[in-house]
């Protein structure tokens, strides 16, 4: 058994780590003046400059495919890059993606949606959420329905990240009532703005927001199927499945970067005239944390190495995503605690994280989804404890 990085794996990391240090990190301070303002912490053209410059450095469409000019790397480098990602509160992520389900586009379809999300001249959202189906994403209701060659759609998606700046959404619609939603009955179609349909923004307790959109006999083109009449909730679901290693990655990054903040508070703040890290209900707190940073940061890679390995990574993402998502939650408010009233203060990025994180527990499956997923696979012998070493 090995637990290290190739010597390739960590001069990309190191790469990455070394441009969010120089480039990103810089910004903080900024960031947390725009906040008291009100304001986002970068802008979609300072994002784009930013991800322009790391693509200087290499660093362009982390899981896009070569011949889009992508890096196509392992889920694990993805992963471990995430992390660093995390590592800095200013809201980057690296440029060059697209949604992993507009690989399923036609060859025209690559054209009008695909390469210009990869190239950040068109922005996507991916839409199955509805006012009455989230986590029973089976009971969607947003029908579509035949005319002539034409599709119309109609009803109300809801929750929809970067839906009040999407030029097209990716939206999931039922096609066959009969068929029922897991049965075949529900198709993805490939939807610009400009053909009808409207957003409005959600206020929520994280920075920017997501929104619904609102469709009201949309006519789309046959041509705009993504896939296969009736693959809808299938792509949907391969959709949400990627975000469920990567947004544990990206948790790790915070809670390594705030546990750090944490330790040089405990070993500097002085109370009763010594440390308070002397204290051991402050050493408590610093070792759960990391005692919880590093399972999951092995939860997180034995998820990405299983889809590396072609497996069926569906089991091990809902315990990466489950744990992960929990572990960044309790590391955040325990470093508030250590911080004591200067944690609670938007001088310090520790309220901004604690906000953020919540939402990790919710969406693209809540905990109680994860949990679902897990017991389910080991209660009908799908999976065995103790996974690919029993
Ligand atoms: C900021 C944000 C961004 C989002 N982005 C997107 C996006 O881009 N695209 C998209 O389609 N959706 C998106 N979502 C939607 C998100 O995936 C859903 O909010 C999530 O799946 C939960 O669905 P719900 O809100 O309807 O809660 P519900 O499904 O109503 O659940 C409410 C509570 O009941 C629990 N619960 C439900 N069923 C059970 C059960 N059987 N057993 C035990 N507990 C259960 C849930 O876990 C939860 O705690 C986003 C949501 C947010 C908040």
């Amino acid at each position: 058994m090995d637990f290290s990085l190739s010597d390739e794996e960590r001069a990309i990391r190191d790469t990455a780590r070394s441009f969010i240090r120089k480039e990103v990190e810089p910004l903080e301070q900024e960031v947390l003046r725009r906040q008291l303002r009100h304001e986002p912490g970068l802008d979609l053209a300072e994002l784009r400059e930013l991800q322009l410059k790391a693509r200087k450095f290499g660093f362009w469409g982390l899981s896009t495919p070569e011949e889009y000019g992508g890096m196509n790397l392992s889920a694990v480098l993805q992963s471990l890059i995430w992390t660093e990602v995390g590592r800095t509160f200013v809201p980057f992520r690296f440029g060059g993606e697209a949604d992993n389900i507009l690989y399923f586009a036609t060859d025209e379809q690559k054209k009008e949606f695909l390469v210009p999300t990869i190239e950040g001249d068109r922005i996507s959202c991916f839409a199955i959420t509805e006012p009455g189906a989230g986590s029973d994403a089976a009971n969607i209701k947003f029908a579509a329905r035949p005319d002539g060659d034409d599709w119309i759609l109609s009803g109300e998606k809801t929750f929809i990240t970067n839906g009040n700046d999407a030029d097209f959404a990716i939206v999931v619609a039922v096609t066959d009532k009969e068929k029922g939603v897991r049965g075949g009955g529900t198709t993805a179609f490939l939807v610009d703005r400009s053909m009808g349909w409207r957003s409005e923004f959600i206020s929520t307790m994280g920075e920017g927001g997501p929104a619904s959109l609102i469709f009201e006999d949309v006519r789309v083109p046959s041509r705009n199927i993504l896939g296969e009449i009736g693959q809808g909730f299938e792509l949907g679901m391969r959709w949400i499945g990627k975000g469920r290693y990567i947004i544990p990655s990206h948790a790790l990054g915070i809670a390594e970067r705030a546990l750090q903040m944490a330790i040089q508070q405990a070993n500097t703040r002085e109370t009763f005239g010594r440390p308070i890290g002397t204290n051991q209900a402050i050493q408590w707190m610093i070792a759960d944390s990391e005692t919880e940073l590093e399972a999951a940061r092995w939860l997180i890679l034995r998820a990405a190495w299983t889809v590396d390995q072609g497996e069926d990574p569906r089991h091990s993402s809902s315990m990466a995503k489950l744990y992960g998502a929990g572990m960044v939650n309790r590391v955040v408010d325990r470093v508030m605690q250590i911080h004591g009233g200067m944690g609670y203060t938007k001088e310090l990025p520790i309220e901004r994280w604690y906000r953020q994180v919540r939402l990790f527990r919710i969406f693209e499956g809540t905990d109680e989804m994860q949990r679902l997923i897990i017991s389910r696979d080991l209660l009908r012998g799908y999976t065995q404890i103790g996974g690919n070493l029993a």
